[in-house]
C-alpha cells in the first residue's frame, strides 16, 4: 500500500518539480500589494481608518453581489458579530456541523450560546439538510413562533451552514427547512470566497454570513475577515459593533453599547485591495488544479478525488482527496505524503470530540465519524494549476 502512496507522491511532485516542498496553501503577491501597502506608509494611514477599508468593502461586495460588506480583524470576529446581528442571545442554541474549524463553534459560544452539533452530508461534506429535518421532527416544539428544543427548554436560535473546502451546502433545502421552523440561517462562509451555490454567490443566503482572509484562504489580507448582509440596517449595526460602538460626534467620546474593537486595519485592506484583483485568476488555476490532480488519482483504486456537485461551483479552497471505507489507513497516507515532501492534512478533528465542546448537545453524527478518517487535503496553490 505504501508504494501506491509514495507513487501518487511523485506524481503530485512533478506538478512543480522545482520545489523539494509543496505546501498545503501558500499566498500568492503577484499584483498591487507592495505598492498599495507602501501607500499606507508613506501616508501615514495605516491603522483603523482610510481608503482602503472602505475601496475593500466596497470591492468585496461588489464581487459577492451582496449589498454589504463590513471588514473586520479575522474570520472568528466575522462569525461572532453575524451570529449577534442576527439576534443569537445568550442561552440560545446554535445548530452548527461538527465537521468544521474550531473557530465556528468558538464563535457561537462567544456570544454566550450554546453550540448543538450536527451531522454533514457525503455530497457536499457541509451540513445535511435532510437529517437536519429529521432531527428538528424529533426534539423541538414550536411555542409562539419560537423553536424550542424539548429536552433543553431552550430556543433554537439559528443554523450555521460551512462551506467545507469551498464546496456549498444544500442552501434552497436548508433555506426551506429553517424559514418552517423559524430558524435564522447564518452562513460561515470562510472558506467559500468564490464559490456559487445555483449561480448566487455563497454568503448571500444567511442573514448575515463570515468570510475570512487569513493567510491560507482563497485571498489574503494577512489577517482578516468580513460580515456579509443584504440588509442595510444589520451592516450599519454590524459596523456599529466592530468600531466599539461609538456614536459619531467631531469629539465626544461616546458609545451607546458595549462594543468590540474588531475593525479592520487599513493596511491590511490595502493588501486586500490588490489580492482581490487577482482573484479570478486565481480560481482558474485552483479549478485547473482539480483536474490535474483527478488525472494523478483515477488510476488507483480506494481513494477518489472530490469534486462539486450540480448545484454548485466550488472555488476548490483544498483539494480533497477521499479514502473509500477501509481501502486505506489515513495515517499511512498521511506520513507517506508528508515525508515526500507534498503537505497533507486529515481534515479538523470533529467539535464535539474536543474538550472545550465535548458536553454540548449533538444529533447522531454517523458520517462524521466516518468522514474524519477518510478525508485527506493536498497541497492547493493556485500556482500547481498552471
Ligand atoms: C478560516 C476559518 C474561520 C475563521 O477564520 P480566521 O480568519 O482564521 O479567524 C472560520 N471558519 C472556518 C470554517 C474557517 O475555515
Amino acid at each position: 500500500m505504501n508504494d501506491v502512496w509514495i507513487e501518487i507522491a511523485n506524481k503530485i511532485k512533478k506538478l512543480c518539480p522545482e520545489k523539494d516542498f509543496l505546501p498545503l496553501h501558500e499566498p500568492t503577491f503577484v499584483g498591487n500589494e507592495i505598492n498599495y501597502v507602501s501607500d499606507c506608509i508613506n501616508t501615514g494611514w495605516v491603522s483603523s481608518v482610510g481608503k482602503y477599508v472602505d475601496d475593500f468593502e466596497r470591492k468585496l461586495a461588489e464581487y459577492i453581489g451582496v449589498k454589504r460588506a463590513i471588514a473586520v480583524v479575522n474570520g472568528t470576529a466575522a462569525l461572532h458579530i453575524s451570529l449577534k446581528i442576527a439576534g443569537v442571545q445568550p442561552n440560545d442554541e446554535v445548530l452548527i456541523p461538527s465537521l468544521t474549524f474550531v473557530a465556528t463553534g468558538n464563535a457561537v459560544t462567544y456570544c454566550g450560546a450554546i453550540p448543538h452539533f450536527v451531522d454533514v452530508s457525503r455530497i457536499t461534506l457541509g451540513l445535511d439538510p435532510i437529517k437536519l429535518e429529521a432531527y428538528l421532527k424529533d426534539i423541538v416544539v414550536l411555542k409562539n413562533n419560537e423553536c424550542i428544543n424539548k429536552y433543553t427548554g431552550r430556543i433554537i436560535k439559528a443554523v450555521v451552514p460551512m462551506h467545507t473546502f469551498g464546496h456549498p451546502v444544500d442552501i434552497d433545502r436548508l433555506l426551506e427547512i429553517c424559514n418552517r421552523y423559524n430558524i435564522v440561517v447564518v452562513e460561515d462562509a470562510a472558506e467559500s470566497l468564490g464559490s456559487y451555490y445555483k449561480g448566487v454567490h455563497t454568503g448571500n443566503y444567511g442573514k448575515a454570513s463570515a468570510m475570512s482572509f487569513n493567510g491560507n484562504k482563497i485571498i489574503t489580507t494577512g489577517g482578516g475577515g468580513a460580515v456579509l448582509t443584504n440588509d442595510e440596517k444589520l451592516a450599519d449595526y454590524a459596523k456599529h459593533l466592530t468600531t466599539t460602538a461609538k456614536v459619531p460626534h467631531r469629539w465626544k467620546y461616546e458609545h451607546d453599547e458595549i462594543g468590540y474593537n474588531y475593525r479592520m486595519p487599513n493596511i491590511n485592506a490595502a493588501l486586500g485591495c490588490a489580492q482581490l484583483d487577482n482573484i479570478d485568476c486565481f480560481l482558474e488555476k485552483k479549478r485547473k488544479l482539480a483536474l490535474k490532480y483527478f488525472e494523478v488519482i483515477k488510476d488507483y483504486d480506494g481513494v477518489k478525488l472530490f469534486f462539486e456537485t450540480s448545484f454548485a461551483k466550488s472555488n476548490y479552497w483544498l483539494q480533497t482527496l477521499i479514502i473509500e471505507d477501509n481501502q486505506y489507513d489515513i495515517d499511512d497516507v498521511l506520513n507517506v505524503l508528508n515525508d515526500k515532501g507534498v503537505m497533507a492534512r486529515p481534515i479538523w478533528t470533529p467539535l464535539h470530540k474536543l474538550q472545550p465542546f465535548k458536553n454540548y448537545p449533538r444529533a447522531d453524527l454517523i458520517e462524521t465519524e466516518k468522514l474524519q478518517f477518510q478525508i485527506v487535503n493536498i497541497p492547493s496553490s493556485p500556482y500547481l494549476g498552471e
